[in-house]
């Protein structure tokens, strides 16, 4: 499959996806139950929620922070009940070490009103979607993995990182250079 490396590549991908470090704790804030986030990205976050709000859309959280002890699980325990092989499994989700759920600046998005569509390619069809297209950037939010992205990464429309600040910039430049396809 084009983009999909089965080895560590010169960038230092793996099956695809880009290393990240795990957020220290203490950069760590909970902004809603059970979800955390660093403090720039909550803030911000929030924010889009209102605005969302104010605009008739819900925009709900499914997924912000994750360990790398349950990216491990997500990967590699859930990989196994489904039957995946890791090539198959890292199209749907990172290897622990590899997801952009561990640095605090992603979050996985849902529309509260078509809560059937959470986590799945129809997501895009809800006003949830068509209002984040227009207007996330407002609040430093950006699709990481668009239809066809080079990463070799299923599409995945429900899937924001935040890119607010220096450090998450910082973190995401490899993955912004190479959707931009520049060396
Ligand atoms: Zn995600």
């Amino acid at each position: 499959m084009a983009g999909l490396n089965t080895r560590l590549a010169a960038d230092g991908r793996l099956l695809g996806h880009f290393p990240y470090p795990e957020a220290p704790a203490a950069s760590l804030v909970t902004f809603a139950s059970g979800l955390e986030l660093r403090e720039e990205a909550a803030r911000q976050l929030l924010a889009m929620q209102r605005a969302a709000a104010a605009d008739g859309v819900q925009l709900t959280v499914i997924s912000a922070f994750r360990s790398l002890a349950l990216q491990r699980h997500l990967f590699f325990v859930v990989g196994a009940e489904r039957n995946q092989s890791p090539e198959e499994r890292a199209r749907v989700s990172a290897p622990p070490g590899f997801s952009e759920h561990s640095t605090g600046f992603a979050v996985d998005l849902g529309d509260g009103r078509s809560p059937q569509t959470n986590l799945s390619t129809s997501f895009e069809t809800t006003d949830a979607y068509a209002w984040l297209k227009a207007n996330a950037v407002r609040f430093h939010f950006r699709l990481s993995f668009p239809a066809q992205n080079r990463q070799g990464v299923s599409y995945e429309p429900w899937h924001w990182r935040f890119e607010g600040s220096t450090e998450a910039l910082r973190l995401f430049e490899p993955a912004h250079r190479l959707s931009r396809n520049l060396p």
